[in-house]
């Protein structure tokens, strides 16, 4: 599908009916598939042979959705879990346990902070938290000899920090690991990292990738491209003792790192996509190229009515004019970013709940980044674990206000904000 533009990948990709098979991608909604001899299972069991056999491992209807978004990430193989921590934990645990080391922008969504920060450091893997604004040489004095991967968000979620993807590349890979990209908020619409020089990209499917607020999902996606032979990932290039010695490298080529995290992390922890989530993502995916231009333009548009109104202290939007980040955003997602703004207003902290509050259209939920325009306080809310040292070097002040823009018309969206404003200022 790779010839055709990405607007006809989303519609078209991952599945292609044979003669009198469904029109559209079919729910497969079963567990187990049957086999006609236990040698022929027993050799999908010891992965010699390809085939479904247990939905925890593998469903054609997972199968058609992780080709497609494969497909339009420009990677070679990719992977669906029920969630994206599901997929921000396989996509780093897959290559670094015990004893590892991850080098981490410190602009990430709060769960995956959490994660990095505290769950994996539970599990014996070291942390270094950076500023990824910083200078390349500044960046290289967290690189130690145990390093195994450098982990950053292309649009970071609430900041909207935006990566440099092509400067961490060169840094990951100076010290020969790989580049992990969380690309939930552009989307390949806007940014496939890795055409910048990414290996791994992960998504929160549960964003605009779903785009209706429906399902939890995530993925993995690998770009096929990282030498795993180099001598630090024994995982992936020495024997696997629970699948009686396979080599991934060697049995998979530029597939093991995929096949490693679906038959031995799928295989060992379970957070599996189900049939129906995948469908309804499906369904998502058809029509997220039209829905991410609604949401930009959007957002393009209450971003600049915010920034000409005096009760609005600052504004944080990366695709305005005047953004830090413009030479950055022209660079790597120049047809649009996201449809999320972060704000504060005057007053701080309680007028930004008052002004939230008065909010009719918008509604106050946990979730960004799908149809019905929404907001959130992330300081008490996604952010709430974080001391306030972290919340600061996280980017989250207290007044931080995370509005995202739905495709509703957006007269009514700026309507809903004015009348609130309005509300919250008498
Ligand atoms: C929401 C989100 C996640 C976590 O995904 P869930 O689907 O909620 O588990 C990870 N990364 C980013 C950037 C997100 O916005």
């Amino acid at each position: 599908m790779s010839d055709y533009r990405i607007e006809t990948r989303c519609i078209q990709s991952g599945y292609t009916p044979g003669n009198g098979e469904p029109r559209i991608l079919p729910i497969v909604q079963s567990t187990t598939f049957k086999y006609d001899s236990a040698e022929r299972m027993g050799k999908l069991f010891d992965l010699e042979a390809s085939g479904d056999f247990y939905t925890r491992l593998g469903n054609p209807t997972l199968s058609a959705v992780e080709r497609k978004i494969a497909d339009l990430e420009g990677g070679c193989g990719a992977l669906l879990t029920s969630s994206g921590q599901a997929a921000c934990f396989y996509a780093i645990f897959n290559i670094c346990h015990a004893g590892g080391h991850v080098v981490s922008s410190s602009a990430i969504y709060g769960g995956t902070y959490n994660l990095i920060g505290k769950t994996l450091r539970e599990m014996g893997v070291e942390v270094t938290f950076v500023n990824p604004n910083d200078p390349e040489e500044k960046l290289e004095d967290a690189f130690r000899a145990n390093t195994r991967l450098v982990y950053a968000e292309t649009l970071a979620n609430p900041t909207l920090v935006v990566c440099d993807i092509e400067k961490m590349a060169r840094l990951a890979h100076l010290h020969q690991v790989p580049l992990i990209i969380d690309n939930t908020f552009p989307t390949p619409i806007n940014c496939r990292p890795i055409e910048f020089g990414a290996d791994i990209v992960v998504h929160s499917t549960t964003k605009y990738m779903d785009g209706h607020a429906s399902s939890l999902g995530g993925v993995i996606v690998d770009s096929g491209r990282v030498d795993w032979d180099n001598g630090r990932f024994p995982e992936l290039s020495e024997p696997d003792a629970s699948y009686h010695g396979i080599v991934y490298t060697r049995q998979f080529g530029n597939q093991a790192y995929i096949a490693k995290a679906r038959t031995h992390l799928m295989r060992d922890l379970g957070a599996t996509a189900s049939p129906f989530n995948a469908f309804l993502l499906n369904l998502g995916l058809e029509t997220l190229f039209l829905r991410m231009e609604r949401h930009c333009r959007n957002a393009e548009t209450v971003a600049r009515f915010l920034a000409s109104d005096s009760r609005i202290s600052w504004i944080n939007y990366p695709g305005l004019p005047d953004s830090p980040y413009q030479a950055l955003v022209q660079k790597y997602m120049p047809g649009g970013t996201c449809g999320v703004i972060s704000f504060g207003i005057r007053g701080g902290r309680e007028k930004a709940v008052t002004f939230m509050e008065a909010l009719k259209l918008a509604a106050i939920v946990t979730h960004v980044a799908d149809a019905r325009t929404c907001v959130l306080h992330p300081a008490s809310t996604t952010h709430r674990q974080l001391s306030d040292p972290e919340l600061q070097s996280a980017g989250i002040s207290p007044d931080m206000i995370r509005l995202s823009v739905g495709i509703e018309h957006v007269d009514d969206i700026i309507a809903d904000i004015r009348q609130a404003l309005e509300t919250c200022s008498v």
